[in-house]
C-alpha cells in the first residue's frame, strides 16, 4: 500500500477541501447523542421505493414502517412534490424526526431535457454547461428531490462501454473542468439554495476503465493510470465542493471499489480530507458477496462500512447486519458515528431540519416546469453540443435556393430516441424531432419530402427503393441514422459499435441516386460508419441532442446557428484500434527505418494507427486562422508562470465560434509522456474577418505528472508547446525551458 500512496509533492498541490461549518457541526454532535444505534444504522440506509406511494402491496407497507420507525435515511426515485411531501411526513413521525433525503437520477435535465453528458461535453463551453446543471437542478428542487446523482466524473476511452454517454469522455483536463462547472451548477456556491439540489461525483473509482469496455467488469490499471488519468475529475468535483461521491461496480486492482479502503479512507476521506458522505452504488455492498470478496451479507457489511461506504443503497446489508456487527465488536461505533455524522451534516447544511419539505409546493412546481427559459437554455446547449464532422463543398448550411429537401431515415421523425439514456421525463409530447424542427424551419420555399427507408434494427430493404424516389426527387438529401436510446447507457457494452441495421447500406443507396447526401448521426457514443465517412457529402453528429434537439438541428442545418462542437473522445476507424485515446499516444522505441516498411513499427498491418476523427475534431461554416504565436519567456524558474499567446482570425464570411486548444509535451522525463496532452482551451467568437489575441498561462504545475515514486512534480528540461484547432490540426509550435 504504502508504494502506491503518491509522495509529499502531491499533496502539496491538493488543496484541502472546505472546513465544515461550526454551528452545523454542534447541532450534528447534539443530534447523534440522542441517537440509539439502530437510528444511527437508519440513517445508513437508501431504498428505492417507486412502490412506497403505489397502491397497497407488502413491500409499500415494509418501508412506510421501516421509515416511520426511523430505519430510512433517504429514498430514490420517489419525485414530484405531492409524493416526497407525503413521504417525508411519515418520516417526521419518526421518534427524532429526522428528516428523508430524497434522491434521483437527474442526469440531464429533468423535465426540461439536455442532451447527454458527452453532447454536452462537446460544446467545450464551461458556463452552458453550468447552466444545463443548473435549469436541472432547479426543477428537480421544486419538484422535492434534494439529492442528484450526479455528474459522472469517470473518464471514458472505451466508446463499446456504453456509458461514456454519461460523461465528458476521454480527456482529464476537460473532464476536469466540466466536472466543476457541473457540481457548480447542480449546487451553486453554497448548499441549500431554493434552486439547488446536492451533487455526487461517480463512480470512484475507475469505472470507466472497465477491462474490453464491458460494464461492471473488473478494473486493472497502473497507480500512474489512476492518478493521473481517472483521479483528477474526482478531486475537481471535491475542490468544487461536490456533497457526495457514489462508489463503484467495478473492482480496482483486485479490490472491489465498495469495499476500498485505500480509495475510500486513505485517498478521499484522509489525503483529500473530504467531509462529504459516500453512497454505495446500487446494491453494490450486497454484491462484494458476488465478487468472492465477502462471504455474505454480513461480511460485506462489515468491510464496505471499514472501507468507508457510508450509505447502502438498496443492499440491505447495513440495515440487516450493522447493529449486530457493532453489538459483536466487529465494526468500531466510531465508525458509524463517522458515517452518520456525514450523511446529517449534509442535511443540516441543506436546510432540511429548517424546512423538511424545502420550499416545495404544487404551485411553485408548476411554475418552475413550465418557465420557457427551461427549453431556451436547452435548445441552446443542444446547438452548442453539435459537432460538424464533415463538410465538402460547403453542402451545409442548407441554402435558400434549395426547393426541395428530403428527409429520410429511421430517425427523421424519432422522438424518444432524442433524449438518450437517462432521462427523467418520458412525455413525447414534449420533444421535437428533427422532422419536426425542419418542417417548421423550411417555410414557404423550401419543400420537405419524408420517407423513412429501413429500421435500425434487422436487415429488411424493402423501404429503400420508396426511399430512392424521395431523394431523386429532391435537391438534397438529409439521412438521419444512428443508434435508438436503449443501446447505450448503464448495461449497454457493445462489442460492435458500426450504426446498427440496414442503415449504411441505405446510406450507399441514396449516394447511388446522385443527390447531395448530408447525414445527421444520433448515439450515445462514438459510431462507425465508414461508407458514410468516406462518401457522404455532409456529416453532424448530434448525439442524443434532447427535447429541444429538434429544433437545434434545424437552425444548424439551416446556418441560423454555426456550429461550434469539438470531439470529447477520439472516435475509432474500428473496434480493434480500442483503447485509441488521443493521450495515449506515445512514441515507441521503433522508428521506421524505410518509407513504406511498417514491419518493425508499432503499427497494425490492417489499418492505420490514426483515428476515423480525433479528439477536439470538430468543422465550423466559417474558417480560422492561427498565427503570430508568442512565449512570454522562453525559459521558466520556479514560481514564474509562462503567457502563450497567439492571434485566432476569422477569415470566412460567416460569424463563428472556435475552442481553441493547447497541448504540451514532455519531451525527455523519468516516465515515457504522452505525445501530446490537452492543457487548456479557450472558445471565441469572431465576426467575418475579426481577429483576436488568445493568451493561455501555464505554471509549473502544468507540466507536472506523476513520477514512479508518484510524486507530482516538474521535470526540468524543455517542453513543445502545440496551439490548434483539434488534436490532429495542430497550427502553431513553440519550445519552452523549464529550468531547475
Ligand atoms: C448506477 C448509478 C445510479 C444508480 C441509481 C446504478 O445502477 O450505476 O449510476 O445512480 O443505479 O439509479
Amino acid at each position: 500500500l504504502g508504494l502506491l500512496l503518491p509522495g509529499t509533492a502531491a499533496l502539496a498541490q491538493t488543496k484541502p477541501t472546505a472546513s465544515p461549518n461550526a454551528n452545523i457541526e454542534q447541532r450534528v454532535t447534539a443530534l447523534l447523542a440522542q441517537m440509539t444505534l439502530e437510528e444511527k444504522v437508519g440513517q445508513l440506509n437508501q431504498y428505492s421505493g417507486r412502490e412506497v406511494t403505489g397502491p397497497a402491496s407488502d413491500r409499500k407497507s415494509t418501508l412506510l414502517n421501516s421509515i416511520r420507525s426511523g430505519q430510512v435515511g433517504s429514498m430514490l426515485n420517489v419525485k414530484g412534490v405531492k409524493d416526497t411531501r407525503e413521504i417525508q411526513a411519515v418520516a417526521l413521525e419518526s421518534r427524532l424526526h429526522i428528516p428523508l433525503l430524497f434522491s434521483l437520477d437527474v442526469i440531464h435535465g429533468y423535465q426540461t431535457t439536455f442532451p447527454i453528458p458527452l453532447g454536452e461535453a462537446a460544446s467545450w463551453d464551461l458556463d452552458a454547461i453550468r447552466l444545463g446543471a443548473h435549469v436541472a437542478a432547479k426543477e428537480a428542487a421544486a419538484s422535492g428531490i434534494h439529492w442528484t446523482f450526479a455528474p459522472m466524473v469517470d473518464i471514458g476511452r472505451d466508446p463499446r462501454w456504453g456509458r461514456v454517454m454519461e460523461g465528458a469522455g476521454e480527456d482529464t483536463y476537460l473532464g476536469s473542468q466540466i466536472a466543476k462547472a457541473r457540481v457548480l451548477g447542480f449546487q451553486g456556491e453554497k448548499l441549500g439554495g431554493t434552486d439547488a439540489v446536492l451533487a455526487c461525483a461517480k463512480h470512484f473509482a475507475a469505472y470507466g476503465a472497465a477491462t474490453a469496455g464491458r460494464d461492471y467488469n473488473a478494473v486493472d490499471l497502473s497507480p500512474q493510470q489512476l492518478w493521473e488519468t481517472y483521479l483528477p475529475p474526482f478531486k475537481a468535483a471535491a475542490d468544487a465542493g461536490v456533497a457526495t461521491f457514489m462508489n463503484s461496480f467495478n473492482t480496482l486492482n483486485g479490490i472491489p471499489a465498495t469495499g476500498n479502503a485505500y480509495l475510500q479512507r486513505d485517498i478521499l476521506k484522509g489525503q483529500w480530507q473530504y467531509p462529504g458522505f459516500v453512497v454505495s452504488d446500487w446494491g453494490s455492498i450486497a454484491e462484494l458477496a458476488n465478487w468472492g470478496y465477502a462471504a455474505d451479507k454480513k461480511d460485506a457489511a462489515q468491510k464496505a462500512l471499514t472501507a468507508g461506504s457510508d450509505m447502502d443503497m438498496e443492499g440491505d446489508a447495513y440495515s440487516q447486519n450493522l447493529a449486530q456487527l457493532v453489538k459483536d465488536g466487529k465494526v468500531k461505533t466510531d465508525l458509524v458515528d463517522d458515517a452518520v455524522r456525514r450523511i446529517l451534516r449534509k442535511k443540516f447544511e441543506l436546510g432540511l431540519f429548517d424546512d423538511p419539505y424545502r420550499f416545495s409546493d404544487e404551485a411553485r412546481e408548476k411554475q418552475v416546469l413550465s418557465d420557457p427559459q427551461n427549453r431556451v437554455a436547452a435548445r441552446q446547449m443542444a446547438q452548442k453540443s453539435l459537432v460538424l464532422l464533415k463538410n465538402q463543398n460547403a453542402t451545409l448550411p442548407l441554402t435558400k435556393q434549395l426547393r426541395t429537401v428530403a428527409l429520410i431515415g429511421p430517425l427523421a421523425k424519432a422522438k424518444r430516441d432524442l433524449n438518450g439514456s437517462w432521462t427523467v421525463d418520458t412525455d413525447t409530447t414534449r420533444i421535437t424531432s428533427l422532422y419536426d424542427g425542419l418542417s417548421q424551419r423550411a417555410g414557404k420555399n423550401t419543400q420537405l419530402l419524408y420517407a423513412k427507408g429501413c429500421d435500425t434494427s434487422g436487415d429488411s430493404r424493402a423501404g429503400f427503393a420508396q426511399a430512392v424516389a424521395t431523394a431523386q426527387r429532391a435537391d438534397l438529401v438529409v439521412l438521419a441514422v444512428g443508434e435508438t436510446w436503449d443501446m447505450s447507457g448503464e448495461a449497454k457494452s457493445r462489442t460492435d459499435i458500426h450504426l446498427p441495421g440496414p442503415q449504411e447500406e441505405l446510406f450507399k443507396a441514396l449516394k447511388a441516386a446522385g443527390k447531395p447526401v448530408a447525414v445527421v448521426v444520433f448515439g450515445g457514443r462514438p459510431l462507425i460508419f465508414d461508407a458514410i465517412a468516406d462518401q457522404a457529402d455532409a456529416i453532424l453528429y448530434a448525439w442524443w441532442p434532447g427535447s429541444e434537439g429538434g429544433f437545434a438541428l434545424a437552425d444548424v442545418l439551416f446556418g441560423d446557428y454555426n456550429p461550434a462542437g469539438k470531439l470529447p473522445i477520439t472516435f475509432p476507424r474500428n473496434v480493434g484500434q480500442i483503447p485509441i485515446a488521443y493521450n495515449q499516444q506515445y512514441n515507441t522505441g521503433r522508428p521506421i527505418t524505410k518509407p513504406g516498411d511498417i514491419r518493425y513499427k508499432s503499427a497494425y498491418i490492417d489499418a492505420p494507427n490514426t483515428p476515423r476523427y480525433a479528439f477536439g475534431h470538430g468543422l465550423s461554416y466559417t474558417a480560422f486562422k492561427y498565427s503570430d504565436l508568442k512565449i512570454s519567456r522562453p525559459q521558466l524558474k520556479a514560481g514564474e508562470s509562462v503567457q502563450v499567446s497567439f492571434t485566432l482570425t476569422n477569415t470566412g464570411k460567416t460569424a463563428g465560434e472556435e475552442v481553441a486548444q493547447l497541448y504540451l509535451r514532455d519531451p525527455v522525463a523519468s516516465v515515457v509522456r504522452p505525445l501530446k496532452e490537452l492543457k487548456d482551451f479557450r472558445k471565441i467568437s469572431l465576426k467575418p474577418g475579426q481577429s483576436k489575441t488568445v493568451t493561455f498561462t501555464l505554471d509549473r504545475d502544468k507540466l507536472a505528472f506523476y513520477n514512479q515514486q508518484l510524486e507530482w512534480k516538474a521535470e526540468p528540461g524543455a517542453f513543445q508547446l502545440m496551439v490548434g484547432s483539434a488534436s490532429d490540426d495542430i497550427r502553431l509550435e513553440g519550445q519552452m525551458e523549464l529550468l531547475p
